[in-house]
């Protein structure tokens, strides 16, 4: 069988690899959907050529936590508090979700998703409420031509606080089922509420489980007030803790269980867009670099927040230079603490160690899976190209996405998604919009939910947490 060249010429290369560096222009050879070659001048390829003047070529932005059924329901909680985040959404429309608009809201999530650079998510999957649910939300994933981690999260009645129930046993005929291999574009993983949601005992029953299921885990702690009972000290009183864990926010964890994590090798995903504003609290980043941990970044719900990358991580890199700037001294500092490099890092290869997936995709590496973004930087917005990684970082923006590529597969070009897949998403989400809110008349709490960005809904009591 004669291999699949493509060529990506003369384009403005980041490589992302500290062995390969960066490139002013080369050209990056993709030889059966893997990284074959970077150089600055490969000559003349049998090959698809793909012209990269004027273009930023870059790996795959990965988002390592987001609650992808959410899509659907974008903008409703602009302006609600977390504790009306939980009773709104996470403990209110959740409840009338049907399998089709969770598929629905995961299709349209991951599309949004690759249209942006976005080529590995996380998939935090924690409204999954009977396995048609789970089926509905892996078919979204698998149809969207992404690579994503399914992290199955159960269903709403796991969640009443402290959870003494379980994780839903139907995670294992999910696994079966679709994630038999390790080698597949799709993955799994599994999302448990961790002790802030549920009970140490079945904390360490559902870890015990995921372990034995051989998947990774996923957890959320150190998320506001909630989070200062010392979530990650009774994990490790239990020997709970491991490299196999990410932990997802920390902005609350005091700063000894910010180092147990180290210690243990677990991983950390910040989302610091939603955590400024939701009051999760400053976000962890230059206090994770303190004990080691590159944090890994996420979007997390784009019921308030874009769902895009580039946000990300101007919110990442600015906040910390805030926090930075209000130290004693800090006038004096010969330079800054974080770098746009290292944050460009924690979207791609650091999002990638935290998914398990860094031998696979996070860089331009040969032998990688050609996970790729080309973005325009012959643009009034970029150029001229002074400091692409800087500009990358606090400049780019979705529309500047121009081509796409997964495992070697182009899924977007010339600033266009391939097949209708965007307009089906688009129209499948709609019409699963009307729905779940026609249906909230018939739910007592939520006779007020409306679209439009009036509703308020009740906030949950977190000192009853
Ligand atoms: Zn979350």
């Amino acid at each position: 069988m004669s291999s699949q060249r493509v060529l990506l010429r003369q384009g403005a290369v980041i490589t992302m690899d500290d062995d390969l560096g960066d490139f002013a222009t080369a050209d990056v050879l993709v030889e059966d959907g893997v990284v074959a070659d970077v150089a600055p001048d490969l000559g003349d390829v049998d090959a698809e050529i793909i012209d990269a003047r004027g273009m930023i070529v870059m790996p795959g932005l990965v988002d390592t936590h987001r609650h992808t059924w959410q899509a659907a329901l974008r903008g409703i909680a602009a302006d609600w508090t977390l504790g009306q985040y939980m009773t709104g959404l996470h403990l209110g429309l959740s409840a009338l979700f049907r399998p089709e608009d969770t598929y629905a809201g995961n299709l349209l999530g991951a599309v949004e998703a690759l249209d942006s650079g976005i080529t590995t998510m996380l998939d935090w999957s924690h409204n999954v409420n009977t396995p048609e649910h789970s089926d509905a939300a892996v078919q979204g994933l698998f149809e969207s031509g992404l690579r994503a981690v399914f992290a199955h999260g159960g269903g709403a009645d796991m969640y009443q606080v402290p959870s003494t129930v379980p994780h839903d046993d139907d995670v294992r005929r999910v696994r079966d089922r679709y994630f038999s291999s390790n080698d597949q574009l799709c993955t799994m993983a599994m999302a448990l509420r961790g002790p802030q949601f549920a009970t140490l005992d079945v904390t360490e029953s559902d870890l015990r489980r995921a372990r034995e299921l051989g998947l990774p885990v996923t957890l959320h702690v150190g998320d506001g007030e909630w989070g200062r009972s010392r979530p990650v000290t009774r994990m490790k009183e239990r020997g709970l803790l491991g490299p196999d864990i990410t932990y997802v926010h920390c902005n609350t964890l005091a700063d000894d269980e910010l180092q147990d994590i180290a210690d243990s090798g677990g991983s950390v995903s910040i989302a610091p867009d939603i955590e400024m504003q939701m009051g999760h609290g400053w976000p962890a980043t230059g206090r994770l670099m303190g004990v080691g941990v590159r944090p890994s970044l996420s979007i997390d719900t784009c019921v308030s927040n874009s769902g895009h990358m580039f946000g990300t991580m101007q919110m990442c890199l600015a906040t910390q230079r805030a926090i930075d700037n209000e130290q004693p001294g800090a006038s004096d500092r010969p330079a800054v603490t974080l770098g746009s490099r290292d944050v460009l890092s924690f979207a791609t290869l650091d999002g990638a160690r935290a998914c398990g997936l860094d031998r696979k995709v996070g860089s331009l590496s040969r032998g990688k899976q050609a996970d790729i973004v080309l973005l325009r930087a012959d643009t009034l917005s970029l150029a001229p190209l002074n400091n692409p990684i800087g500009q990358v970082v606090y400049a780019a923006h979705p529309g500047l996405v121009d081509t796409v590529l997964v495992a070697g597969r182009v899924v977007k070009s010339g600033g266009k998604l391939h097949g209708d897949i965007a307009e089906r998403a688009l129209r499948l989400a709609e019409e699963s919009r009307d729905s779940l809110f026609d249906r909230t008349r018939h739910h007592d709490n939520l006779t007020d939910a409306r679209a439009g960005g009036t509703w308020q809904p009740a906030p949950l009591v977190t000192t009853e947490l």
